[in-house]
Formats: C-alpha cells, structure tokens, sequence
C-alpha cells in the first residue's frame, strides 16, 4: 500500500519503520530533518510538504503531538487536505480530544475522504515491537480497511466505535495511567521513608491487591525494572507534558459530559507542578520527584 507518513517522533518513527518492514511504500514528513532522514535511510521517500506527502496515496497517517498540529497538517495551504486523492483515507493516531476528532472526520468527509481516529497505547517500546493497541473510530466498513494496515503496527486492533471513540477511550485510559503512576510513587515513597527496601516492596505490590503497569511493568522508583525510563533518569519514554496534555483532555472531556474527574484533576495539578519546576520533558514516571530526590537527569 502506497502511505503518507506525517510526524516521526518517538511514536511515529518506530511506527513507520513497522510499515516499511511490512512492505508498504512510505512518502514521509517532518518538521526534524533528523527524522526523515532516519526513514529514508530505511527507504522511504522524504516529502516537502504534508500536501506532497499526501499526492497519490491510498492512505495519510498522522502522529502529531496534540490537535492544533493535526489542524495545521491536515488545513494548511500546504496540508494534507490539499494533496490528498478523493477517496483516500486519514488516520490519525496522535492522542487528541474527541471533539477535535470528529470536526477534522466532518471536513475530510466534505473532502470525500475518510478519517479515522486510531491513538495508541503501549509506549515507544510497544511502537519499536509492533505490538500496539490501537482504539479506532470509524464506521465499520472503513474499520475493516485499515484494520489490515494498522496491524503491521500493532498486535491489538479494537473497534471502539464510530469517529471519536477511539480518542474516547484512550483519554479514559490515561486518565487512570495518570492516576496509577502517582498512586504507586506515592506508596513506594512512603514505604522507602519507613525503612522497607524498595525491591521488597515492589516484589509485594506486583503480588497483591495493587499490582498494576505503572507498578510492574513501569515502576517509578528506580532499579526496579531495568527497562523503565525510572532507570535512566527518567529519558525517553512519555513525557510529563504530554502526560498533562491527556489529563487536560480528560478533564475537557468531562465537564463537556458534565461528570466529575476527582482524581483526574489532583493528577492534573501534580503533572502541572512537574512540568512548572522544569520536568515536563522527563518520562511522565518522574513525577516520583514530587515525593523525595531521585536524582532524575534533566
Ligand atoms: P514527539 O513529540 O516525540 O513527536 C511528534 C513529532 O511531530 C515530532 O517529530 C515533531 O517534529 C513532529 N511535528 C510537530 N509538528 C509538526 C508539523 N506541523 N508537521 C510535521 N511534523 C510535526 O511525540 P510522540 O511521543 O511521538 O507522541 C505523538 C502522539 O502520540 C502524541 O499525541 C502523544 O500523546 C501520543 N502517544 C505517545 C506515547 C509515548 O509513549 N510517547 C504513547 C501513546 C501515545
């Protein structure tokens, strides 16, 4: 399949790579030449502009940080919607809000082209194995179309339903990551400050009752699990800010649908607290700080 990849980030570069080792043709765009080179190396085609990204293509994926970056590729004169085929279908993976979602579905339908929106979990190391889960929204017939393409990317491919629910779901989901992950370094820290070795500590948790990712799989206090960003100064990984980013979304969401986000706005305001202190660009795991030193690398 002929496909347009557009923002090759610490998502969407892993992703293309999956498409190419797959046997798709990739033209790519990105603001960081760094990226595209990257792919190209790996054999894609660099483009000038979304738009020429976007000429003769069966397909547009998009992985782009947050919705005004969806807008300006999809709507600029040199966007997407400028280059695109009649026909042709958009995807886009980024996490955005739902609403934003839908209006960017309602003008390429008046473009006569499908969008779909298809957010993922399972982080950088789940886009480097190809092992994503991605949430879809989309009627069922176009479901079915990119269903084959999304799955040289990941491992799950869940109908949520029509546009706007796979963002639906995935904002819910991070709401709770976010809450999760400040749960567990808020109860590692308390046990480290009454003596327990941390080790011990989390050989319990991921036993019992609050076992869950943020504890087994991401710990945040550091050592625990050698492959988390908690031990390596909390590099890489998913970045406070766009941690905070979900949180905003969620809380957006929930006021649209009048329903309370407790939590989800104390975890909002521990993220903001992060990010204001100059963290936001560490892994979103790093909000341990809050607690005691870590001696997390800036
Ligand atoms: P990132 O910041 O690493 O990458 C974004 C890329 O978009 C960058 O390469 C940037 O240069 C490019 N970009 C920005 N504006 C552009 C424009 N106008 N035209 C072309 N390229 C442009 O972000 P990421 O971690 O890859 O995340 C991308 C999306 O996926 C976000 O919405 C994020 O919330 C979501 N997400 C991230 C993770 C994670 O673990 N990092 C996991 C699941 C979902």
């Amino acid at each position: 399949m002929k496909i347009a990849f557009i923002g090759l980030g610490n998502m969407g570069a892993p992703m293309a790579l999956n498409l190419l080792k797959n046997g798709h043709t990739l033209n790519v765009f990105d603001l960081n030449q760094a990226a595209v080179q990257t792919l190209v190396d790996a054999g894609a085609s660099a483009s000038a502009s979304p738009k020429a990204a976007a000429t003769g293509v069966e397909c547009v994926v998009t992985m782009l940080p947050a919705a005004a970056h969806v807008k300006r590729v999809l709507t600029a004169d040199d966007g997407v919607l400028a280059g695109i085929a009649r026909g042709a279908t958009i995807v886009d993976s980024s996490t955005i809000d739902p609403a934003s979602a839908q209006a960017f579905a309602k003008l390429a339908a008046e473009r006569g082209n499908p969008f779909v929106d298809a957010p993922v979990s399972g982080g950088t190391g789940g886009a480097a194995a190809g092992t994503l889960t991605f949430m879809v929204g989309a009627n069922a017939g176009v479901y079915e179309q990119v269903k084959p393409m999304l799955a040289a990317m990941g491992k799950n491919i869940v109908h949520c339903g029509d546009t706007g629910m796979g963002q639906v779901a995935k904002i819910c989901n991070n709401l709770l990551l976010g809450i999760t992950m400040a749960g567990v370094a808020e109860a590692m820290s308390l046990g480290v400050a009454l003596g327990i070795d941390p080790k011990v500590l989390a050989g319990i948790v991921n036993t019992s009752t609050g076992r869950c990712w943020s504890s087994d799989t991401y710990n945040p206090y550091p050592g625990i699990v050698e492959t988390a960003p908690a031990s390596r100064g909390y590099t890489g990984g998913f970045g406070t800010d766009l941690m905070l980013k979900d949180l905003g979304l969620a809380a957006d969401a929930a006021k649209s649908a009048k329903q309370p986000v407790y939590l989800g706005a104390l975890a909002q305001q521990l993220y903001q607290t992060m990010s204001k202190h100059g963290d936001g660009g560490l892994d979103f795991s790093s909000v341990i700080k809050l607690y005691h030193d870590v001696g997390a690398k800036r």
